[in-house]
Formats: structure tokens, C-alpha cells, sequence
């Protein structure tokens, strides 16, 4: 009988997971796992237990469920572990981004018999300095977004909470003088805001086509101090479908798997990662681990996602 050791978010997203938990365990009991429930206690407490449960052998899974804080604390957690499980993913947050790209349902029933079902894959993890991050670390406008964003509003209105609160910041755009090499490549300039992602979807709204889980490759978006209300919109637009690598007028968009960006100023840079706010940034050095965790992925995701198949 396969051991899981299931971490569990009870605020995450309405704090609904509550309602569907015994269903749950009785689903994955019947599935013939033996689960261990670990409900969050803190801040921190996902990562601590998901490291403990992934190396005491003792465990052939650990599963979390909750928002993309938890699913970025429970993969924190298991780089940390010098023994590492697999990994699945419940989410009950406000925006699944994660979720949403690797095609596990936001209906909490269905992702648990899809994860059920799932088949383990290999997928990079990043880091940004010190801390790790599954999908996205990002810098400028409309990071701090998220974190100002309330819970309860975001309880409301989910997805868009973080559109309507960006749009009430464009009129008080901040600039950042920036140094940003990827990989090879080297560029300065003042930006607005930048993006280094490992997803398709980022805020709910943002879609990134032609991009892999696994192929040890970040897609970075950089985004130009616009001279006009017109050039920003140009600017949000073409961020809604982002398919082409390249440098353009506006946005410079390209793939790398080593990123360092140093401010030329002194300035606190805002900074997210995974939707949380980051404090004390201002040159930061990120790295892209090759398939470095195993996640339970349903039959059905879009494998072209993925380059190994
Ligand atoms: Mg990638």
C-alpha cells in the first residue's frame, strides 16, 4: 500500500477544501493509498514538512493542496530534501496559475481523481537568490499587485481582483535602471516591469504559448519605460498572447536558464515570487533546475508542454 503524506491548506482560496476533505481522503483511501493529513499550522510549515516527509523514507508521495503559495512552499520543501518524492498537487487557491498550465482542473474532486490518475513527470523548479519558485518571479508595475491585493477580495472576484488592481497603478508607473544578463545575452535599460516565467498562464489573465515545464529554460519578459499612454497599451495588449521570442520596440521577450539582474540605482524593487512579496532585491541572481521534482500530471495535459514525453 503506496504512503502519502498530504499536506493541506485549510484558508487557501474560500478555505472550501474543508468541505471536500473527507471526500478526498476517502477517494484516495479507496485508491488504495495509506494518507497521512498534515493541516498548515504557519507560514513555513508546508516547506518544513514537506522536506521531513520526503526524507525520512517513510513516504512514497507528498501531496499538497491549497493556493500557488502552498504548492511553491511544498516544492521548496522537497528541494531542500536530499531524498525527493514525487509530488501532487491539489489547488484550492484564487488563481491556480501553476495548476492551470499543467491542465489539473480547478473542481477539487476532479483534480484528486486526476491526480489519482496522474502520471509522475519531471519539471524545473527555479531559484531567485535564496528562495525557490515554481512559475514566476517578477519585478515592477504590477508586482505588488498580489500581495496588496486583500484576501477577501481576492476571495470575491479571484482572477480579476489582480486586473482591476493593476490598472489602478499604470498612471504611477516606476522605472528601474537595469542591468539584465540571460544567459549569453546582455541588456540595459529602464523597464517598467519584468516577468521570468515557467508557465502559460501568469495572474489568470496572461497567456505564453511555446513554452516547456521541463526544458531547463525560463521565458523572460522585460518591459521598456513607455513614452506614451498609448505605447503602455500596445504594451498590454501584446502581453495578453505572448508567442514570439525577440526584442521589439517595447518589450524584449527571450529564453534563458541562468538570469542575473542588477539595479543601477538605489531603489527597493518590488519583486513577486510565485504571487508572494519578496523584499530585498535589488541584484538577483536566478537559476533554472532541470527537471529537479517529480509532479503527478494528469493523463490529459497538453504534452506538447513538455519535451519529454
Ligand atoms: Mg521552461
Amino acid at each position: 500500500m503506496k504512503k502519502i503524506y498530504f499536506i493541506v491548506n485549510l484558508q487557501a482560496g474560500k478555505a472550501e477544501m474543508g468541505s471536500y476533505l473527507a471526500e478526498v481522503l476517502n477517494m484516495m483511501t479507496r485508491a488504495g493509498l495509506e494518507v497521512t493529513v498534515h493541516p498548515t499550522q504557519a507560514p513555513l510549515d508546508a516547506a518544513y514538512m514537506a522536506a521531513k516527509a520526503s526524507e525520512s523514507g517513510e513516504y512514497d508521495a507528498v501531496w499538497c493542496s491549497g493556493g500557488d503559495g502552498t504548492l511553491n512552499e511544498a516544492m521548496t520543501g522537497l528541494m531542500r530534501a536530499k531524498h525527493r518524492i514525487p509530488l501532487g498537487y491539489i489547488p484550492c487557491g484564487s488563481v491556480n496559475d501553476y495548476a492551470r498550465s499543467i491542465g489539473i482542473p480547478r473542481d477539487i474532486l476532479k483534480a484528486t481523481e486526476m491526480v489519482l490518475d496522474g502520471v509522475p513527470r519531471r519539471v524545473d523548479t527555479g531559484t531567485i537568490n535564496e528562495r525557490c519558485f515554481n512559475y514566476i518571479a517578477a519585478f515592477g508595475a504590477f508586482t505588488d499587485v498580489t500581495y496588496e491585493t486583500p484576501q477577501n477580495v481576492k476571495n470575491v472576484i479571484g482572477p480579476l481582483a489582480y486586473v482591476i488592481n493593476a490598472a489602478t497603478k499604470i498612471s504611477d508607473l516606476r522605472t528601474f535602471r537595469m542591468n539584465v544578463r540571460c544567459d549569453g545575452q546582455e541588456f540595459e535599460d529602464d523597464y517598467i516591469y519584468g516577468m521570468i516565467t515557467n508557465s502559460a498562464s501568469v495572474g489568470g489573465v496572461l497567456d505564453i504559448s511555446d513554452f516547456q515545464f521541463d526544458d531547463g529554460m525560463f521565458e523572460i519578459t522585460l518591459i521598456k519605460q513607455p513614452n506614451s499612454a498609448l505605447e503602455l497599451r500596445d504594451t498590454l495588449h501584446f502581453l495578453r498572447d505572448i508567442h514570439e521570442i525577440g526584442e521589439g520596440e517595447q518589450v524584449i521577450c527571450l529564453r534563458a536558464s541562468e538570469i542575473t539582474i542588477q539595479l543601477r540605482e538605489s531603489a527597493n524593487v518590488p519583486w513577486t515570487v510565485d504571487g508572494e512579496y519578496m523584499r530585498n532585491a535589488t541584484n538577483v541572481h536566478i537559476v533554472n533546475h532541470k527537471q529537479a521534482v517529480e509532479l503527478l500530471v494528469p493523463k490529459s495535459a497538453n504534452l506538447s508542454c513538455f519535451c519529454e514525453r
